[in-house]
């Protein structure tokens, strides 16, 4: 008997993986959370239905939320993930010695303890010294801080449910407040294929338009997130992400990576007509 994961991407689309085995099934205080082995991808993690990360792809993700930024800013020293329980984005920041500490606030403690059990491969990098976890909505996090950090990095699930509230704009502006001058703010940015999607992306946009100087907007290509074209919002109090980025630099650390690339940082940021009409 074949056992498939769907994906409603939108009313009219769906996405299937095969799936080997339904590793666990549990719900917690704030989400229903899914854990499966696949053919295609290995394992990977739902909440509430939609994916979140697969052990196949997910490194173009975390290194693109990751890189960009700190390439376009070495000098990065504090930073904050917000969402990214599954430890993916900070096990990418990690990897820069520079940076001296990485605040992660997950709303959902169950999150973490999943994905320590189930996906090593992510949830390692929650195990780095420089790491602090919080359990706690990042939206009244946020309030607490003034002029303090120098990257915040949101990695959320989507604008609904637990992670609404991190599209507002009293979010972005307090996330402006809690950033130093040189700060930097990222945000996985939903797709703009889909309406659906594509209406929160450019609702996000506006808002964050509404506080930083400089707001762009670049790709990746993610096979299991809908459209598989996802995007991520860069905005920042004076840092120009292609201007600003020092390719020579970024190369000679020798970070491995299979991804993100210098020429593709600046590539990733020229987006096709219909996307930067949206914007
Ligand atoms: N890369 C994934 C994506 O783009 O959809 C996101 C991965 S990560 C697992 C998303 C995390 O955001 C979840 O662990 C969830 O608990 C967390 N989250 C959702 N709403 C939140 C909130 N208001 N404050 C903090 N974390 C939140």
């Amino acid at each position: 008997m074949e056992l498939w994961y769907t994906e409603e991407h939108t009313p009219n689309v769906r996405f299937s993986i095969k799936v080997k085995e339904q590793v666990l099934s549990v719900k917690s205080p704030f989400q229903q959370i899914d854990v499966f082995d696949s053919e295609e991808f290995g394992r990977f993690f739902t909440l509430d239905g939609a994916i979140m990360l697969t052990q196949h792809d997910e490194f173009i993700y975390h290194e693109m939320i990751a890189h960009v930024p700190i390439a376009t800013c070495p000098a990065v020293r504090s930073v904050l993930v917000i969402g990214g329980g599954d430890g993916g984005t900070v096990r990418e920041v990690a990897r820069y010695r520079t940076v001296e500490s990485i605040d992660l606030v997950d709303i959902d403690k169950m999150v973490v303890d999943v994905c320590r059990e189930h996906l090593p491969f992510t949830a390692r990098g929650l195990e780095d010294g420089r790491v602090r976890l919080h359990f706690e909505d990042g939206l009244k996090y946020i309030r607490r801080f003034t002029d303090f950090y120098d990257l915040i990095i949101v990695d959320s699930t989507d604008p609904f449910g637990p992670g609404e509230g991190l599209f507002t704009s009293e979010f972005y502006g307090n996330c402006f407040k809690a950033l130093t001058e040189r700060g930097i703010l990222v945000n996985q940015h939903e797709n703009p294929y889909y309406a659906n999607y594509s209406h929160a992306m450019r609702r996000a946009h506006a808002r964050i338009k509404e506080f930083f100087p400089i707001c762009r907007v670049y790709q990746a290509h993610i096979p299991t997130y809908p459209s598989g074209h996802w995007l991520f919002g860069f905005a920042s109090k004076k840092t120009d992400p292609i201007a600003d980025m020092d390719a020579a630099a970024w190369n000679a650390l020798g970070i491995g990576t299979r991804y993100y690339n210098t020429d593709l940082h600046a590539g990733s940021f020229m987006l096709p007509n219909y996307v930067k009409e949206q914007l």
